[in-house]
């Protein structure tokens, strides 16, 4: 009886699998929501996109210049949906503080 073993370390991936993972994933910070203190919306970066608006309608409206606006009724919402809605603008525009100070998004 023989046996033919190979001894060779297996292969690295390939390059194909290498190439596909350039989408650069984040884990969502879900599940530990910061305490949010502040909402801030940086007006330069605010493009219009009303995803906040749509998440959030209790925390965004837009205003005549078409940029977000923080309305005073989002205290009476979660972290959860405040981070929701932050995470939902494609900008970046949205950002939050805790009773500190510290920024806790982005
Ligand atoms: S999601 Fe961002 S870019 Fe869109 S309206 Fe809200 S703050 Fe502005």
């Amino acid at each position: 009886m023989t046996l033919d073993k190979d001894q060779k370390t297996t292969k690295n991936t390939t390059d194909a699998d290498k190439a596909s993972a350039g989408g650069h994933a984040q884990a969502p910070t879900t599940g530990k929501a910061p305490r949010v203190a502040r909402i801030e919306v940086d007006r330069d970066l605010c493009i219009g996109a009303e995803s906040c608006v749509l998440v959030a309608p209790d925390a965004f409206k837009m205003d005549g210049e078409r940029k977000a606006v923080v309305k005073e009724t989002w205290r009476s919402l979660n972290d959860d949906t405040i981070l929701t809605a932050a995470k939902a603008c494609p900008t970046a525009a949205i950002f939050l503080y805790d009773e500190d100070g510290n920024q806790v998004y982005p």
